[in-house]
């Protein structure tokens, strides 16, 4: 016997030759589904800016994309002294 059909038995899975070919590749068909889902997922979430792989955290446009900290223009570098935030912030609060 194979050891991997032996393997196999002792978890369950399929006992045959046949099945354990049929549950290795359902098995495999599923995780290309589950990565496309990812890829899917991520192509969502990502910076909409073209070719940009990093994800869009900031909202741009009224929120209609989502940009990386990178192509945001306000965003100037990734880290911003607090006062200038509040300074943000305030002025946020006063536009609205
Ligand atoms: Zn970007």
């Amino acid at each position: 016997m194979h050891p991997l059909e032996e393997f196999a038995k002792v978890f369950g899975v399929g006992s045959s030759a046949n099945g354990w070919t049929y549950s290795f590749w359902s098995g495999f068909g599923s995780c290309l589904a589950y990565f496309g889902a990812i890829g899917m997922a991520w192509r969502h979430l990502n910076c909409h800016a073209k070719g940009c792989w990093r994800l869009g955290r900031h909202p741009i446009a009224g929120g209609k994309y989502k940009v990386c900290h990178r192509h945001h223009p306000d965003i100037t570098s990734r880290s911003v002294p607090v006062d200038e935030l509040h300074a943000m912030h305030a002025d946020h609060l006063k536009s609205k």
